[in-house]
């Protein structure tokens, strides 16, 4: 019996006949998304293309964790194997696994595996090994239940619930939610999916928790515009010297330190290090240890930063080549709009450009093709008033523009010069605002003051 297998299920309810992939072996070193469908209790359960119903097949699993030194075998009852034919299809699950360890590897549990009589227990044994206890396991019970009640509440009852349990509304209720959401967009559920989504956020609004977590943001992002500044006013010619002189300042303030590293990751380089050590060396003895402690910190800090432009990175690369080998890229597109940001865009240039610097025409044309429908993805989910003014800036002449402004500034109304005020905002703040682009938004602003009176 293989890791994986096809097999024709014929749907309980509609009869419709579909192909379904069983898994039988589960590894979360080689497929994490496995284990998780485990825990959640979807694992081979697969939703009839025809009508939705859920079908579970039944079939013998092996649950491997080499990590933890962990084998459950669990073979369902219902399938009423024989004992030389449960031992069989454990035995061949066993080699399966072991085949694909690496030499000298092998271990003294993987001879002899525990086994599991239910699901419900191979789950209960997977979850202990990670270190969930059985009042663990019941609390996380209790909020699936807190959370089945909110669904099931009519809108109009919703504030007074969460008043009744806000106490009960923490991270781990929230994630609780978040994992069922996403258990339902696994299970193609997604109007439902979407209700639960639209609830969370209530709860979010509404509860003290989201206030906290809220107001957390704020502070953070407060944090944030405040080192951004101190950095801007340190201007282009700032020195290694001046970040060090500000990563002491911050020292002790993890906020203010992982705002400075990651809004200025480059000026921590190598050499940054070299020069604080050369500081460290000079420093009296008694505020060495607090400065080597500083230096750990940045260190751990730009490793964390670095990663996370990596992760960042390969989800980028990932969505890019699902794009381009989709027989319908807008669709991708479309649907993944909200990840497509600037370390996207910045990874697709660097590939354009990659494929004209190897004479790679093929390539190169069908990346370009793909930056043309993202930049029209993007500016078809636009608000409105600013596709306009988009418009409004790309006409080919001044008197055209206004001619545009005269005939559709008045059903957009006042927001229409709000979202200008905006586009202002934001030419000038970037720091690179364009003084023709500039000029031209004045002399439509004009036009459409002009116009809506
Ligand atoms: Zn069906």
């Amino acid at each position: 019996m293989p890791a994986t297998f096809q097999t024709t299920v014929q749907c309980v309810q509609c009869r419709q006949p579909f192909r379904g992939v069983v898994q039988t072996v589960i590894d979360p070193s080689q497929n994490p998304q496995a284990k998780i469908s485990l825990l959640g209790g979807t694992l081979n359960q697969f939703p009839c293309p025809n009508c939705g119903t859920p079908n579970g097949v039944l079939t013998p699993i092996l649950y491997h964790d080499g990590s933890k030194e962990l084998m459950i075998t669990y073979v369902p009852m219902e399938l009423g194997l024989t004992r030389d034919a449960q031992e069989k299809a454990i035995g061949d699950l066993i080699r399966e696994v072991t085949t694909q360890l690496p030499k000298n590897s092998f271990k003294a549990y993987l001879l002899q595996p525990r086994s599991a009589l239910t699901m419900q227990g191979l789950i209960e044994q997977v979850l202990q090994a990670d270190g969930v206890t059985p009042e663990m396991m019941e609390a996380q019970r209790e909020r699936v239940r807190l959370v089945e009640m909110f669904i099931q509440t009519p809108p109009e009852l919703l504030p007074g619930l969460i008043q009744q349990h806000d106490a009960r509304i923490d991270a781990q209720f929230m994630q609780t939610m978040t994992l069922i959401i996403q258990q339902l967009l696994q299970e193609g559920r997604q109007p439902l999916a979407e209700q639960v989504a639209a609830i969370q956020n209530y709860i979010l609004e509404n509860s003290t928790f989201g206030e906290q977590v809220i107001s957390q943001a704020q502070q953070q992002e407060a944090v944030v515009a405040e080192v951004a500044e101190t950095l801007s006013n340190l201007g282009e010619t700032a020195q290694r010297s001046d970040f060090m002189k500000l990563a002491i300042e911050y020292a002790g303030d993890e906020q203010r330190l992982q705002a400075l590293i990651g809004l200025a990751r480059p000026a921590f380089d190598a050499t940054f290090f070299q020069e604080l050590n050369a500081v460290i060396g000079k420093v009296p003895a008694s505020s060495r240890a607090a400065l080597e402690a500083l230096r750990d910190h940045l260190s751990e800090l730009t490793a964390m930063v670095d990663q996370q432009a990596q992760m960042a990175l390969q989800e980028a690369a990932t969505l890019l080549r699902v794009i381009a080998s989709s027989p319908n890229p807008d669709e991708i597109i479309r649907e993944n709009l909200g990840d497509i940001d600037y370390t996207f865009l910045q990874l697709l240039t660097a590939n354009i450009q990659e494929a004209t610097r190897r004479g790679d025409v093929n390539g190169s044309s069908k990346l370009k093709d793909i930056y043309n429908r993202i930049i029209a993805a993007l500016q078809a989910n636009m608000p409105p008033e600013l596709q306009f003014i988009n418009e409004l800036l790309n006409a080919p002449t001044a008197d055209e523009a206004r001619q545009m402004v005269i005939q559709h500034a008045p059903s957009f109304g006042p927001s229409l010069l709000e979202a200008m005020d905006a586009v202002e905002q934001q030419l000038t703040g970037s720091g690179n605002g364009n003084p023709a682009l500039l000029e031209r938004l004045a002399q439509v602003r004009q036009e459409a003051v002009n116009v809506l009176g």
